[in-house]
């Protein structure tokens, strides 16, 4: 049972929150930090995650957080869009293994989409090298 579970604190955002991985990152306050994931579905695939609580998905979020971090989806979100320029924008967010989840420390996925361009499954990707990723993440940084 994944959807309900404790967390774990040794999961891969943590660590990458906690400075223990690297990422290449994009935004970070003291609510969220965003980063590009390393498997992207779609060039620019962006990673919005809360910080200072242990929540593993939508569902276990606490209220009173809730609000403060999706400004910050959208205002990632809104990065994407003027940074990249793509034609449109998919928010995606998966609760559960069942339904895809596969980093149990909430986030949700920002994927800039072009018209006539073929999406990459979701965790079947190529791992991108971090110096094809700094460039597209420099382009959202400079749009925040
Ligand atoms: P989900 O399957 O919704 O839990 O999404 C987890 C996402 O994290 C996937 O899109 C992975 O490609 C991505 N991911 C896994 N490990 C890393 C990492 N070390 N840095 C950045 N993204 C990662």
């Amino acid at each position: 049972m994944t959807l309900h579970a404790a967390y774990d604190p040794d999961n891969i955002f943590a660590k990458i929150l906690r400075g223990d991985m690297p990422s290449v990152k994009v935004f970070e306050d003291d609510v969220a930090l965003a980063f590009m994931d390393v498997f992207p579905q779609t060039e620019g695939h962006t990673l919005v995650i809360p910080k200072g609580v242990q929540s593993r998905n939508f569902l276990d979020m606490p209220a009173d957080f809730l609000g403060s971090y999706m400004l910050r989806v959208q205002r990632v979100a809104k990065a994407v869009e003027w940074g990249l320029k793509p034609d449109g924008l998919r928010v995606m967010q998966f609760n559960g293994a069942a339904a895809g989840q596969t980093v149990y420390h909430l986030h949700f996925h920002i994927l800039p989409i072009w018209e006539g361009k073929e999406m990459g499954r979701h965790g079947a990707g190529t791992m991108a090298k971090p110096e094809e990723l700094a460039p597209l993440a420099e382009k959202i940084r400079a749009a925040i």
